[in-house]
């Protein structure tokens, strides 16, 4: 096949609704004047988003990692506290630990779900029975083991944070990821399956807590007429434009959920056949979001041959998240498990899931893949 087009396609890039919902809401806060700081936009995507996952209460902030640094100060993690942590995450999930002076123990992946083993996690509770919180990452929007892992964090009477950044749309067992734990946290940043441009959302059903979380946020302002602080405070809060554009986007994320699977379901379809191609675990009690269609490979073509293929036609894919407890800064950390997201990390690949793309896109990507097995 003759390669005619060489556009460039994206691994997942922001994608506007095609009704211009994202300027309606953005032309209202001009239109009142209410740039800054919250407002409507604010409350209503909080609102709106808190309905839409089926949480009680939801607090709009400037991004995934305040969202998660905010649900740990929730949580009561402080100084020399232990916090379990998947390997297997972007880097984002593992630093707000650090910024609490609290010390993170990571837990490998298992196969069936790429997320967080159950049976490593209560490995790591044996030798860490005080552990202060627990944090589950629902990796390329599919969800993790929740009833195992849950059941584990109950006998142990530790609260649960799920890092549901990359899953906004994904059920298991048709409830939404993000709502199982204490604390859920989404993140809006360029390359989610929404986005703000940059933003965060922290979901909770207590509200005490939540409003906590909003007065941390803002300073932690005291309710006085002069400025009084009687607690650290921070500058975490989403601008009234930002949530504008959330609430544009949040319309259509069903939409975007259907491509996502369409695009998963090309790829199945078309590299099935591959020698040694193995599809990242889609679960019956997962409803995914199909995020980032990923592979593993097990054969003689290299993730890095598809990737640089892919490179040369201007086309962007990328490894699996390298594991936390490989990573120089977080290596010293204790780790609990076996090789398995070593071997994702060393094996997957993320094929380009952009929403935009059209049938000739996907052609095009598949045909360059088909063609290292020739
Ligand atoms: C994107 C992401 C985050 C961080 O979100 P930001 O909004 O970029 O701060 C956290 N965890 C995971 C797993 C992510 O993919």
């Amino acid at each position: 096949m003759i390669t005619v087009s060489n556009k460039r396609i994206y691994l997942s890039s922001p994608h506007m609704s095609d009704e211009g919902y994202e300027m309606q809401y953005i032309q209202e806060a001009f239109d009142t004047n209410w740039i800054a700081p919250l407002g409507k936009n604010v409350n209503e995507f909080e609102n709106e988003f808190a309905d839409k996952v089926g949480s009680k209460t939801a607090a709009a902030l400037s991004s995934g990692t305040a969202a998660i640094h905010m649900a740990l100060k929730a949580a009561g993690v402080g100084e020399g506290d232990i916090v379990f942590c998947p390997t297997l995450t972007f880097s984002a999930t593992a630093n707000p630990i650090i910024y609490q002076n609290a010390i993170p123990v990571f837990i490998d992946s298992d196969n069936e779900t790429w997320n967080m083993s159950p049976k490593a996690l209560e490995e790591a509770f044996e030798k860490y029975p005080n552990v202060k919180a627990v944090i589950v990452v629902h990796l390329y929007g599919l969800s993790a083991n929740m009833d195992k892992i849950m059941d584990i964090c109950k006998k142990h009477n530790v609260p649960i944070i799920e890092d549901a950044a990359e899953s906004l749309g994904t059920y298991y067992k048709g409830k939404h990821t993000g709502t199982f734990g204490d604390y859920g946290i989404f993140s809006f940043n360029g390359n989610k399956i929404i986005t703000t441009s940059g933003g965060g959302m922290l979901v909770s059903d207590n509200e005490e807590r939540i409003s906590k979380v909003r007065f941390w946020a803002t300073q932690s302002r005291d309710p006085a007429r002069h400025y009084q602080h009687s607690e650290l405070g921070f500058n975490y809060r989403m601008s009234n434009v930002v949530a504008g554009i959330g609430r544009g986007q949040l319309k259509i994320l069903d939409k975007r959920v259907e491509k996502k699977k369409y695009i998963y379901e090309f790829y199945k379809r078309e590299l099935t056949e591959l020698e040694r191609v193995a599809f990242m675990p889609i679960n019956d009690w997962n409803n995914p979001n199909y995020w980032l269609s990923s592979i593993t490979l097990s054969g003689k073509v290299r993730p890095l041959d598809i990737m640089e293929a892919l490179e040369k036609e201007n086309i962007e894919s990328r490894p699996i998240w390298k594991p936390m407890h490989m990573q120089p800064f977080f290596e010293k950390y204790d780790y609990f498990g076996e090789d398995i997201a070593e071997n994702l990390f060393n094996n997957g690949i993320c094929l380009p899931s952009d929403t935009k793309m059209t049938d000739d896109d996907l052609n095009r990507i598949v045909e360059i893949i088909k063609g290292l097995w020739k």
